[in-house]
């Protein structure tokens, strides 16, 4: 064992050294994978040396993901209190559906979970799990919110009319959900959102109104914290009153965003939070820990056991059912995602989770003010948004975004709203500075002068 640690000390400091150089891993075409990296398997085993040979060169031509060439996405950064709570799950390799299989790791759980419903304003009824991801834990509230409806679904199976409404700007897993949960795709219902990305409340009301009459049973209304392009953030208070005359379960979607709650200053984006049935939140996004950490509470702990609970004897055989987390998870082997979660909590303080997020929202001033103050530049979202999203000189942003890709020079992704296609610049990395995102902004305009060709004959291809 040893030796094992002694090599990945080695690889992981090596890589640490070269990010310095390198912010973005040498691009290998994926039509070119197998002739550049040696990735088949074999009958024989690889001598010691071979096997680190190849271990390097698969770990140093990885996507780079944690340095200040990485804004493609909505999680960043290398947080070194979360990594070491999860290279210490690995090492204990818990599963988390018993007390009896991991122990004090259980109320490392419970504790993130009481702890977050203590602070969006809920009391001992409420409760929550982890599951593999935000689509997961959306899942999670959809097949709540179908149980409430109709408790026979579960044993029964499928009805046919029950209706899911969530905005046109929401993530894709509402469709992928309904089509898992046998309400169907075709029954989720796709909310208009209003010029800053936020759902329209009276179009929700409308929509719900006249399904009534058609006979359609509303369920679930999914609310987004963070739409995954221009980071907007729907009215809680208004979908709230809707759900209640309706009888419709409200869920927040926070896999991006909702991490304000911890804010003072930004904690107004969720403004009536404690109002939902049930939030899921993202720590591997906002807070920056490693990939997966995705948390759902629910303001009424009876759903989490009415949907997810399965007698089992060969697995709940001791302790009370309290610790038994199995009862209320979507999985039955479920890693420990709580733990690095809770080295980072537990080593800054919910005070250092709080900067954490502000410091994502000071970034994007850092850039929007930059975008502003630059005539080359066009800006498209918002104030209060850590997506900044814009145009380099009537450039199409896709040919920005894929040639920083192939020439190994930035990671950045693009989106669109209302027809227009924009660069979408995450400042999602904590532990970036203002110089990194100034620089951000030197690389493409660099770049673009570097490449004038090339821009001019890939847009009139495009
Ligand atoms: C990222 C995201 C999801 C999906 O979360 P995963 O952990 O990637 O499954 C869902 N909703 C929103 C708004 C997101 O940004």
């Amino acid at each position: 064992m040893q030796n094992t640690i002694d090599l990945f000390r080695r690889l992981f400091s090596e890589l640490l050294e070269d990010e310095k150089k390198n912010t973005v891993a040498q691009h290998i075409p994926s039509e070119k994978l197998y002739e550049t990296l040696d990735l088949s398997l074999k009958e024989t085993p690889l001598s010691e040396e071979e096997f680190e040979k190849v271990l390097k060169e698969l770990v140093f031509t990885t996507t780079r993901t944690a340095t200040t060439g990485f804004f493609n996405q909505l999680f960043g950064g290398r947080n070194e209190k979360a990594i070491l709570g999860d290279l210490l799950a690995v090492i204990l390799n818990n599963s988390m559906y018993t007390y009896k299989a991991a122990g004090p790791q259980i109320g490392v759980e419970k504790v993130i979970l009481k702890e977050t419903c203590r602070i969006i304003g809920w009391d001992e009824n409420s409760d929550g799990t982890f599951a593999p991801g935000g689509s997961m834990t959306n899942f999670m509230s959809m097949l709540m919110a179908r149980d409430v409806v109709n408790e026979k679904i579960k044993n029964e199976g499928g009805q046919k009319n029950l209706r899911v409404y969530t905005s046109k700007e929401s993530h894709y897993s509402t469709p992928k959900n309904a089509a898992f949960s046998g309400i169907g795709r075709d029954n989720v219902q796709y909310v208009p959102s209003n010029d800053i990305g936020e759902m329209d409340m009276h179009h929700l009301k409308r929509m719900i109104e006249e399904d009534v009459v058609k006979g359609f049973i509303p369920t679930l209304v999914n609310l987004t914290a963070g739409t995954t392009v221009l980071g907007a953030f729907d009215p809680i208070p208004e979908a709230s009153n809707i759900c209640k005359e309706h009888n419709i379960w409200l869920h927040v979607d926070g896999a991006y965003c909702g991490s304000v709650f911890l804010s003072a200053k930004h904690k107004h984006l969720l403004k009536g939070i404690e109002l939902v049935d049930s939030f899921s939140y993202n720590a591997h996004k906002m807070l920056g820990t490693p990939l997966s950490c995705s948390v759902i509470v629910v303001k009424d702990k009876k759903h989490l056991h009415d949907s997810f609970s399965n007698d089992a004897s060969y697995l709940y055989q001791t302790d009370h059912d309290e610790f038994n987390l199995g009862k209320t998870s979507l999985q039955c082997g479920r890693r420990n995602d709580a733990l690095k979660f809770w080295t980072l909590w537990k080593s800054v303080g919910t005070k250092g989770l709080e900067k954490i997020v502000d410091h994502q929202f000071y970034l994007a001033d850092v850039a929007r003010d930059y975008i502003r103050s630059n005539s080359d530049y066009r800006l498209y979202s918002f104030d209060e948004s850590i997506s900044v999203c814009f145009n380099y000189k009537n450039i199409p942003a896709r040919d920005i975004c894929t040639l920083l890709f192939e020439h190994s020079e930035m990671l950045v992704g693009y989106g669109s709203y209302n027809d227009q296609e924009f660069i979408r610049f995450v400042t999602i990395n904590a532990q970036n500075d203002k110089g990194d995102i100034l620089n951000f902004f030197k690389v493409i305009e660099q770049f673009v002068e570097d490449h004038k060709d090339l821009f001019t004959s890939h847009s009139i291809e495009a």
